[in-house]
């Protein structure tokens, strides 16, 4: 083995240590950080991710209020409840667990939230200012993957970094955050010609494909870095990623591991952005 191994799941936990202290920072001027999370239906991964969630605020010390409503739970009822968090002033962040049930419109309930509470950095409002530069929340899986390559010392800027995938929810952010890290920045999807061509180009390979195993070694540059976003099960049922960890180990210099790599960092920019939300909202120092 050769690469160095990004251990995301330290690296999360001195976030989450360096984000207790500033929660105590803010209690001491009387404000309680405050995560409101939404779960509609029973959806098992979604019910695991929020159980971790709650738990993560519990460690940082952010006060978490927990909705699970029935699958059959009509669209206005999740608007309604959203506009009453909206208004509330001990909830700074406000998360609706994805998927919801399919009768509901994905974006009419994201653009319910005030963007200020948007701790998922979903709302238009967030992702424009991420494109334009401006200040606001920025999602956590993209976020994640940024902290990951700085605390590793790892150099972004002037890299070639070849994201593949252009989803909204990962490969966009992530290409943003890049180039505004001063990378080069290729973005890669299904239509992309001779992705090995382009993949041999690459100092850092952001993977998020949403394929199990898909970027094999054979088709890196000699100690580019791996970053692997995926969550898939192989063909055993085995939790793995995007990457082809094997034979891609051998051939970077650095590699997230999955489990352990980037997923961890999502809870920790999640537990970020509730208490910047925190801060801003309230005015605090920290
Ligand atoms: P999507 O399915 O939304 O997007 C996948 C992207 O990969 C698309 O842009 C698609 O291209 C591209 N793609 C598909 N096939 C190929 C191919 N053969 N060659 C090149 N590109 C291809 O997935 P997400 O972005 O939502 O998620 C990606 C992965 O990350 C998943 O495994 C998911 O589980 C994981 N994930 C992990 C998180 C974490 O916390 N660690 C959080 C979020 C996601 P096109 O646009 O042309 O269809």
């Amino acid at each position: 083995m050769k690469a160095q191994m990004i251990d995301g799941k330290l690296i999360a936990q001195g976030i989450k240590g360096e984000l207790k202290n500033k929660v105590e920072v803010l209690k001491r001027q009387g404000i309680t950080p405050g995560l409101a999370v939404i779960l509609v239906g029973e959806n098992a991964a979604s019910q695991v991710y929020v159980s971790n969630k709650k738990k993560a605020c519990e460690y940082v010390g952010i006060k978490s209020f927990s909705y699970e409503l029935p699958a059959e739970t009509s669209e206005k009822e999740v608007l309604d409840l959203v506009e009453t968090l909206n208004q509330d002033a001990n909830v700074h962040g406000i998360l609706v667990q994805l998927p919801i049930p399919k009768h509901m419109d994905e974006q009419k309930v994201i653009l319910k939230i005030d963007p200020a509470k948007d701790v998922d950095g979903f709302h238009p409002q967030n992702v424009g200012a991420l494109s334009i530069g401006l200040k606001g929340l920025v999602s956590c899986t993209p976020a994640g993957v940024i902290e990951l390559l700085k605390r590793s010392h790892i150099e972004i800027q002037g890299s070639h970094c070849v994201v593949v995938g252009r989803s909204n929810i990962v490969g966009k952010p992530v290409s943003l955050l890049l180039l505004r890290e001063h990378a080069t920045v290729t973005i890669c999807h299904s239509r992309t010609k001779d992705l090995e061509g382009v993949l041999k180009q690459a100092d850092i390979v952001i993977a998020a494909v949403g394929i199990p195993k898909f970027i094999k070694g054979s088709m890196l540059k000699s100690n580019a870095v791996v970053i692997d976003v995926g969550i898939n099960r192989d063909e055993n049922g085995k939790l793995c990623g995007d990457v082809d960890f094997e034979s891609c180990v051998n051939i970077a210099s650095h590699i997230t591991p999955v489990p352990g790599g980037v997923g961890p960092m999502t809870i920790a920019m999640l537990m970020h952005n509730c208490v910047l939300a925190a801060t801003t909202q309230e005015g605090a120092t920290n």
